[in-house]
């Protein structure tokens, strides 16, 4: 049977996240030949709503209002179930990010609806919409389906595959007026916190460092082999806990999931809270002096050595290669 399903857009500094595009092929799955309507939230955001049309949204819906400038889950919510209550549709998609996990099972709840979350993989067999998601630190896959209600879902950054994009689509844009009040949150000030301009969850190659790079200055082989390979730095939580860098980059299971095409792992010995945080990277790269080191069990490429050796001349190479390329 078909299905409508809605496909929430997340845009930050005025673009959409990558993880907006990947929500609607997700939908475009499930809705098995139905409608896919992208949703959008914030203030002068509808010039941005052809975009996940040219993605493969069939048309899309817009809330605009000053007070969805910045995420708050009272504002988001009270949008979003007014969407939901305009388009009654057979399910939701949104990324597996912060504003995800805090929206989707607050909607869901309320809308008497089960809810997968970090779904990595989709499929369609026969009436069921069955969901992949890691379990067990990223140790094991489930299998699950949404029995009842409504289907809401986030879906992790860098797994579903978005469409192509197609310029010469287009499609209707409208717009749902709400009256958004009684918001508990006052946003006073956003500060980001990242090394480097690239945004961790959604970077297609990441530069971990752990406690093996001795000092918060070491981390500077890091950032000059990101800046070459146009990467994001990223940290394991003993790197962190001795104030190399800030715990914005940590990666793990109390820190960021991520799942990029490269993960290079340097100085990180491998311990299980850190995998549960990057061990479905498509190719991981260990780097470490250590030959017994647990993160060799999980690595596609390992090279055993002193990464103060191997790092320079990692990033040497790779300017002759990015250039000659
Ligand atoms: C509840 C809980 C949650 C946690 N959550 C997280 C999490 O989210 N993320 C996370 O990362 N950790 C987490 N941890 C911590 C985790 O258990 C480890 O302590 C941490 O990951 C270790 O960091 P590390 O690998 O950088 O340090 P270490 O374990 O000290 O490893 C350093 C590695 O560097 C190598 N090395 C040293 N010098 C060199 C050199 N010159 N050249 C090459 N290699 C070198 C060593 O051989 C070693 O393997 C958590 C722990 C707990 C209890």
């Amino acid at each position: 049977m078909t299905k409508k399903i809605l496909a929430v857009g997340e845009i930050r500094d005025g673009e959409f996240r990558n993880v907006s595009y990947e929500a609607v092929a997700a939908a475009k799955e499930i809705a098995s030949g139905g409608e896919v309507v992208g949703v959008l939230l914030g203030e002068n955001v509808s010039g941005l709503a052809q975009e996940l049309i040219q993605y493969g949204a069939d048309r899309a819906v817009v809330v605009e209002s000053e007070k969805l400038s910045s995420y708050t889950p009272d504002g988001y919510t009270q949008a979003l179930q007014a969407v939901v209550e305009q388009e009654n549709p057979d399910g939701m998609i949104f990324g597996h990010t912060s504003i995800g996990r805090d929206a989707a099972p607050k909607l869901a709840a309320r809308l008497d609806s089960g809810l997968v979350s970090d779904a990595t993989a989709i499929e369609v067999a026969g009436e069921e919409v069955i969901f992949t998601r890691p379990i067990y630190s990223g140790k094991a896959f489930e299998k699950k389906v949404v029995s009842g209600g409504k289907i809401f879902a986030t879906i992790r950054p860098n797994n579903i595959a978005p469409l192509e994009k197609d310029e010469s689509r287009s499609g209707d844009v409208s717009e749902v007026t709400v009256d958004i009040k009684d918001i508990r949150t006052i946003i006073k000030d956003v500060v980001r916190n990242t090394a480097t301009g690239v945004d961790l969850s959604e970077a297609n190659i990441i530069v971990a460092g752990g406690r093996g790079l001795k000092s918060g200055d070491n981390f500077k082989l890091l950032d000059e082999l990101a800046d070459v390979l146009g990467a994001a730095v990223g940290a394991s939580r003993g790197a962190c806990d001795a104030e190399y860098c800030d715990y914005a980059l940590q990666i793990g299971q109390t820190g960021k999931v991520v799942t990029p095409d490269l993960y290079i792992a340097v100085g990180i010995s491998g311990a299980i809270q850190h995998v549960a945080g990057m061990s479905n990277s498509k190719v991981i790269v260990a780097i470490n002096k250590d030959p017994e080191a647990e993160i060799f069990n999980i690595a596609d490429y390992g090279i055993v050595g002193d990464l103060f050796d191997i790092v320079p001349k990692l990033t040497e190479e790779f300017k002759n290669v990015v250039v000659k390329s």
